[in-house]
């Protein structure tokens, strides 16, 4: 049942490892967000606050079991079994939201746990849920507080999916809303490789934007160094376009094609009386041709990877721990 037009019961979820530095400062900014929204009657009491603690090996998960704790009614928490990265960390929070049978929610926002997402949005996309938005972007007007180096790679990700024919919303990471049908849709996507800013575009609904500013991590250190963010960024892309494969065919009829007039070209120097010399040439197109082969290999390689994956069908994730107010009831792994 949809309950756009009275108040919804929502649910924050935030996906944490090992944020032990950042997390305290975390709940309490996000819990007063939340009493805000609920004093000023755009939520309903009943909204809560959910952190799935990712198999942190700090204490992140004792922080979360404090704050249950404390106040049951607002903090709730999940812990998964190891670490699964955080697109798994994530969907687990939201699939358990979608099937939280005692509250039934109508809304989650999935936001990072490191402060860098602007919760002053938060009201606006709820707004934007009210109005009849299933699914409300958090999107950053600039990366003034990223690296340099950051900031380039990642807006040249954006640009070479687009270019593959992806459909993501650029600057979009992962704080967003999601109404409950979206939820639905969502969980009936059963893929190992996850990579939710592909998927939720291919969703539909009707979508709305809010722009915010992405403020620096107050404490602890970022989780996504450069090697974890190149493979996030090959899923991405080996997820959701098989483009590459193309441009390999691509490239063997190129290459078919310059070796046919090189043929010729030899032909013709071979009947007009000069010997064939340069050595360099056939050494060159040998390392060259070689390498792109191996490449090509490669590229087909990954994609043999994902079907690998796909097909053993493995859990995306376990659940340890609930800390919940409410019974649980018919919950699943997925
Ligand atoms: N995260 C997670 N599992 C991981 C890595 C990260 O749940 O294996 C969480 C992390 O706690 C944070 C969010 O994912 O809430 C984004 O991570 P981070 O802020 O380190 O990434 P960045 O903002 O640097 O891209
Ligand atoms: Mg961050």
């Amino acid at each position: 049942m949809d309950n756009k037009s009275g108040k919804p019961v929502l649910a924050i979820i935030v996906p944490c490892y090992n944020e032990q530095e950042v997390l305290p400062e975390t709940a309490k900014e996000l819990s007063g967000a939340l009493q805000q929204l609920i004093s000023e009657q755009i939520i309903d009491e009943r909204s809560i606050l959910l952190f799935v603690d990712d198999g942190s090996s700090d204490n992140t998960w004792s922080l979360i079991e404090k704050l249950h704790t404390e106040n049951p009614s607002v903090f709730s928490g999940i812990k998964l079994s190891g670490n699964r990265g955080h697109q798994n960390a994530l969907l687990c929070g939201l699939l358990a939201v979608k099937d939280h049978a005692a509250l039934s929610f109508d809304a989650a926002i999935s936001i990072d746990a490191d402060l860098q997402d602007d919760i002053g949005v938060i009201g606006k996309m709820i707004e934007k849920y009210r109005t009849g938005c299933e699914i409300v972007y958090g999107v950053r007007s600039n990366r003034k507080t990223d690296s340099f180096f950051k900031r380039s790679t990642a807006q040249s990700f954006y640009r070479f999916m687009r270019f593959l024919g992806v459909d993501i919303v650029y600057n979009h990471a992962d704080f967003r809303l999601m109404g409950r049908n979206a939820l639905e849709a969502l969980a009936e996507y059963s893929e190992v490789n996850l990579f939710l800013r592909g998927i939720i575009p291919l969703l539909g609904f009707k979508t709305g934007i809010e722009y915010y500013t992405r403020a620096e991590r107050p404490a602890g250190t970022s989780k996504y160094p450069l090697g974890k963010m190149l493979q996030f960024a090959l899923e991405g892309i080996t997820s959701f376009s098989v483009k590459p494969l193309r441009l390999i065919t691509l490239l063997g009829v190129l290459l078919f094609a310059v070796s046919v007039a090189m043929i010729v070209y030899f032909f013709v120097r071979y009947f007009s009386g000069y010997t064939i010399s340069g050595w360099a040439s056939i050494a060159c197109s040998l390392w060259g041709i070689g390498g792109l082969i191996l490449l090509s290999i490669g590229i087909v390689g990954e994609y043999i990877g994902k079907i690998y994956l796909e097909a053993k069908r493995r859990p995306r994730y376990h659940v340890e721990r609930f800390l919940f107010m409410q019974e649980r009831n018919n919950y699943e792994q997925h």
